[in-house]
């Protein structure tokens, strides 16, 4: 109660805005996600690492859009991308040479890629990725994991309206024997396995990789496709989530960061199977999407991609991304409070409580409130982190930053020592 009283009186003119929001959006919100109590605070602008919020707090931006914003807010090299973009016309309605140097430079990225075609949204590529599985294999069902997060119309739930009517199966994650068993059992009927290599909204969870190993193993013996999502994973490493465990996928779908900040999905994999689409098939499958190919999409990520976070400086990225995770779990086991930084690189998620953290129902066993807690006293420290702890860096991020959000953890734990 005390850290929600501060955090009203801290951001008033959000609390004005956001009781205008509530007249004409449901909740005055747009992105459920982005909802929290008593009420959003309101973005007025972006610079660097930094938000400002409509009262002028500033904000150091430790979630990075959920992994999209791995270049900050205003990363000159995207903006002059961005504004070449526009200059040679919006809306072109007709392919252009830029979208296929993006598509080479995603073929050359990433080894399962053979051939790749755009989407709006990571949502859009798993649609289409699940459809081309669906496609080759003239098989229905899909193998899925507690937890895994593949965009807003998966959730695996039947009584769930806004659920995208697949013939789902679900699995949890990271346990070979419920999922060889899973894939022996369905065999003939399975069309895909899909999987986060580290479970990325469920709690930052890496797969174990004798699991991504079982994963392969078994969709090659069941004649079903092996679909990786890597929209968030993608960032991690030289190649992404594959490269760091060796293990490649028939199919993958990567988004978020990979548009350099715009709107973006991609799917592909073997030849064979993105053939499926060429039209110059009769019996190809269509694929939509007005804004599929749109310049501003297409120019500023070939900057991402190509120039600005290359393999080799997502290599060093990512390797301070492990040393910030170590050093904040150092903290707590410092400060003996049970508490624990899951994840991968530059992507990570806070846990409250003690125990280890293999699959969604170890982040489930966590307690929620907690978490929340930990989010709105890191909000009144003057740091934005996912309301459910996830973390995702950015580039713009500096060394004395990260050391100043190092010792608000710190503090943050202190004060609540009683209750962790
Ligand atoms: N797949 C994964 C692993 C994601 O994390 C997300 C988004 O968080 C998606 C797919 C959906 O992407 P989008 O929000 O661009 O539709």
């Amino acid at each position: 109660a005390g850290a929600r009283a501060r955090y009203v009186d801290r951001c008033p003119k959000s609390y004005q805005a956001f009781q205008e929001a509530l007249s004409v959006m449901p909740g005055g919100n747009t992105r459920t996600v982005l909802f929290h109590e008593p009420y959003p605070f309101r973005a007025a602008t972006g610079e660097g690492s930094w938000l400002i919020d409509a009262d002028g707090n500033r904000l150091l931006n430790l979630l990075g859009e959920y992994t999209a914003g791995l270049f900050g807010h205003d990363h000159p090299e995207i903006q002059l991308a961005i504004r070449t973009a526009l200059q040679g016309g919006i809306n072109l309605g007709a392919h252009h040479s830029i979208e296929s140097k993006f598509a080479q430079l995603l073929v050359s990225r990433f080894p399962a890629l053979e051939k790749v075609r755009f989407t709006n949204s990571g949502t859009e590529a798993t649609l289409m990725a699940l459809t081309a599985a669906r496609a080759h294999t003239g098989r229905d069902k899909i193998l899925v994991f507690e937890g895994g997060y593949h965009g807003g119309v998966f959730l695996f739930k039947p009584d769930i309206s806004t659920n995208a009517p697949f013939s789902w199966e679900v699995c949890p994650f990271n346990d070979v024997k419920a999922a060889v068993t899973a894939i022996r059992s369905l065999g003939p009927e399975l069309a895909a396995v899909m999987v986060e290599p580290m479970l990325g909204s469920g709690g930052c969870v890496p797969a174990r990789p004798d699991f991504l190993a079982a994963l392969r193993r078994e969709s090659d013996a069941a004649g079903c496709l092996l679909i990786f999502d890597e929209v968030m994973t993608s960032r991690l490493g030289e190649e992404g989530g594959q490269g760091l465990y060796g293990i490649f996928p028939d199919l993958m779908t990567v988004g978020k960061w990979i548009g350099g900040g715009m709107s973006f999905g991609a799917f592909g994999g073997r030849a064979e199977v993105m053939d499926l689409f060429d039209p110059r098939r009769p019996d190809a499958i269509a694929h939509a999407g007005t804004f599929n190919n749109n310049v501003l999409t297409m120019h500023a990520g070939v900057a991402a991609l190509g120039r600005i976070y290359t393999a080799k400086h997502a290599f060093r990225f990512n390797a301070w991304g492990d040393k910030i995770r170590e050093r904040l779990n150092q903290t707590a086991i410092d400060l003996e409070i049970p508490f624990q930084i899951s994840g991968l690189g530059s992507l990570m998620c806070l846990h409250p409580g003690a125990g280890p953290i293999e699959n969604y129902r170890d982040v489930m066993r966590r307690d929620d409130r907690l978490r929340e807690l930990v989010f709105l006293d890191l909000l009144e420290e003057g740091y934005y982190i996912a309301r459910r702890g996830f973390i995702a860096l950015s580039l713009t991020l500096t060394q004395q930053e990260i050391d100043r959000f190092v010792d608000a953890f710190r503090r943050v734990l202190e004060r609540r020592s009683d209750l962790l």
